[in-house]
């Protein structure tokens, strides 16, 4: 076995969950590594994009805002200490039948941690959008959209400031533990990193490292663009929030984004729209890996008569599509644990679901915390491996 380095903490992916892990390491002086297989940010994983929602009003199940609470707090002080924007309030419109599970879900979490939600008049409310007779329509302010590339950046160069260590496209192959009470983990060419503790984030390619973990299964997630023409032009734009519209079949809410430029639009304002829910058929992460595709896919014909069916008076033209991946647990929820026999020296976050970025300061608090054996003062017990 060569060692190459010895550190006392390990991150494994740089990727959202582990720059902000990582960070909060350097934070608190601990000698740190991260290692990632790519570059990141980097259109490989699951923070591609531009653009992930925030919100608070949490209808998957009502323990993750004492999480939000802190993610928001953590949001605030890394805009404060950089003075770079990573939010933009646009807050957030849904729509969905009273008997929906999304609409439910909202109610029930802003009433018990008093979040505010107002119920809204649409189209007066929001002109360009629609909604069924049977519908209900609800905003939630205090919500909106985070820069994700922007936020690992940001939290990337945080890290090396507060001194440490980053190793770029250097894939670890295995983790193994010893009873010399360190950690081994491999990278190319049978060398070795020595640590105390390590910490797994590494997203949809965690499987790789053969973990016994709960069940996970990773899907390839389509993000569509598209210009947009409205047919009155008096409709402000800046009064334009994100959306999450729930889908009268129950198979997981459209949602989308105020226009924004982006690298690919250069000037124009482009529309980013997806389908939260879980593509069908699961993706092979090393066989067929994301690439960056420039133009349009043509599967936008699946969503097409859906997407429209939500716009009053707006002419959508599809410009561009991207793929992203989900880490699926088995129950929605994320895995947020100590690897069990680890003698609590490996910690896992896997299994995000789909939503786990408008967590990212908070997790990397968490994590961080739970690596150098602080008492955690957030309850987790529902995302623990045995739950
Ligand atoms: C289309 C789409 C839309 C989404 N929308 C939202 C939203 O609106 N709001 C929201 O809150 N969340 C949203 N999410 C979810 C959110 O983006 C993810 O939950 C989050 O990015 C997961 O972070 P992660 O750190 O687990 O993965 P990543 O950010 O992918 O990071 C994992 C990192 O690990 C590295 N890695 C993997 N294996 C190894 C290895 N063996 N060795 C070294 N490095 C390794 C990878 O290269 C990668 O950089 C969305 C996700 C997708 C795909």
């Amino acid at each position: 076995m060569n060692i190459s380095f010895i550190t006392n903490y390990l991150v494994i992916g740089l990727g959202s969950v582990g720059s902000s892990t990582l960070y909060h390491l350097a934070k608190n002086n601990k000698s740190v590594m991260g290692i990632d297989r790519y570059d990141p940010p980097h259109t490989q994983g699951s923070h591609g994009g531009n653009s992930r929602i925030y919100r608070k009003s949490y209808y998957e199940h009502e323990n993750y805002v004492p999480l939000l609470e802190k993610a928001y707090n953590g949001w605030d002080t890394l805009e404060k200490t950089t003075n770079h924007q990573l939010r933009f309030r646009s807050g957030l419109l849904y729509t969905g039948q009273a008997n929906d599970e999304i609409i439910m879900g909202i109610k029930s979490s802003s009433k018990k941690h008093a979040i505010e939600l107002q119920e809204v008049d649409m189209p007066n409310d929001f002109p360009f959008f629609k909604k069924e007779e049977n519908q209900e329509a609800w905003f939630e302010p205090d919500a909106g959209y985070v820069l994700p590339e922007k936020t690992i950046e940001t939290y990337l160069k945080l890290a090396e400031d507060n001194g440490a260590r980053i190793l770029k496209s250097t894939p670890v192959t295995q983790i193994e533990q010893t009873n010399d009470g360190f950690v081994y983990v491999e990278i190319e060419n049978n060398q070795w990193i020595k640590a105390q503790k390590v910490i797994v984030t590494a997203g949809a390619y965690i499987q790789l490292l053969k973990l016994p973990l709960l069940e996970l299964v990773v899907t390839k997630q389509s993000i569509f663009w598209f210009k947009a023409q409205f047919s009155r032009p008096e409709i402000d734009l800046q009064k334009y929030p994100c959306w999450m519209f729930s889908h009268p079949k129950g198979n997981g809410p459209f949602y989308g984004f105020p226009p924004i430029c982006t690298q690919h639009s250069g000037n124009e304002l482009w529309f980013k729209m997806a389908h939260h829910h879980p593509a069908s058929v699961p993706a092979d992460v090393l066989k067929n890996p994301l690439e960056s595709q420039a133009g349009l896919n043509t599967d936008i014909s699946e969503y097409k008569e859906t997407i429209l069916s939500y716009f009053n008076e707006v002419q959508l033209t599809p410009v561009y599509t991207q793929h992203c991946y989900y880490t699926n647990s088995n129950d929605g929820h994320f895995i947020i644990d100590f690897l069990p026999d680890s003698n609590r020296q490996i910690v896992v976050a896997t299994g995000f679901s789909g939503h786990g970025f408008k967590f990212v300061p908070a997790l990397g608090e968490v994590l961080s915390d739970m690596a150098m054996g602080k008492d955690k003062s957030q309850d987790l017990e529902f995302l623990k491996i045995e739950r």
